[in-house]
């Protein structure tokens, strides 16, 4: 469902971010993306939101190549693509309900449609109770949790988080991590950058290594990785 075929992209100053990259992912995979900072990974998860241009190679989405599409159906890509980030990225003013809720008046969805859909997915995410809250009466765990209420508000095949434990302890990680697994189980496809080689090693998923700009590992199930790696 996910393809990247013989992809570079080399940016205006001259630097080759990825060099003749491929990849495949099925339909309702969990994916961790892991290399140390600069390898490239945040350039593969921007490219797949056509937040950057590819210089060479095919990238397909649920069966279209996204190089290819106009300007005008960019939205209708992103919205098929859940994103959480490490910065959670919420709108202060708004409380927990209205941040999720809009993510869907983006979309033009009826007032009817975000009253059904907003509760449900805060009861995913435990939240229900917070729904009256302002992200800065929440701790970073619950921060992140409404994100990911808002990630998945328009029902995305696709969620893409990029470090969404890296502003998180380990207990809260835990919990998002629990959170995605659930996600995944439902069907949707999880592509996940980190550092935490904890929980890449504890989760047992595949895991895509990017060096320099190229895929230099892909384990179908977790293998090991040292602590001590440099990541
Ligand atoms: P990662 O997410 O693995 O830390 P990135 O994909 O962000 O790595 O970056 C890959 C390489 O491309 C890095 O060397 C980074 O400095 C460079 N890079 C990223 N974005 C830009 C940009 N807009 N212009 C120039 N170089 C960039």
């Amino acid at each position: 469902m996910i393809e990247l075929r013989n992809v570079s992209k080399k940016f205006a100053n001259g630097h080759v971010a990825l060099n003749n990259i491929s990849l495949n992912i099925d339909n309702g995979e969990f994916v961790f993306l892991i290399g140390s900072s600069g390898a490239g990974k945040s350039t593969i998860i921007k490219l797949l939101m056509k937040e950057h241009e590819t210089d060479s190679g095919k990238i397909i989405v649920q069966g279209k190549d996204i190089t290819k599409l106009k300007r005008a159906q960019i939205p209708y890509l992103r919205r098929s693509i859940g994103v959480v980030f490490q910065d959670f990225r919420l709108l202060p003013d708004k409380t927990v309900y209205e941040n999720v809720a809009f993510a869907m008046e983006v979309t033009e969805a009826s007032a009817k449609e975000i009253r059904r859909q907003v509760p449900i997915v805060l009861g995913m995410v435990d939240l229900s109770k917070k729904s009256k809250q302002y992200p800065h009466q929440l701790s970073g765990g619950e921060q992140q949790r409404v994100s990911i209420a808002r990630a998945m508000v328009n029902g995305p095949s696709i969620l893409i988080a990029d470090e969404p434990t890296g502003n998180l302890d380990p207990e809260m990680s835990w919990e998002i991590m629990k959170l995605f697994n659930e996600i995944n189980l439902k069907g949707t496809t999880i592509i996940m950058a980190t550092h935490d080689l904890n929980i890449v090693n504890k989760m047992k998923k595949r895991v895509v290594e990017v060096s320099d700009g190229v895929i230099v590992r892909d384990e179908k199930r977790g293998g090991y990785f040292s602590e001590n790696q440099n990541l």
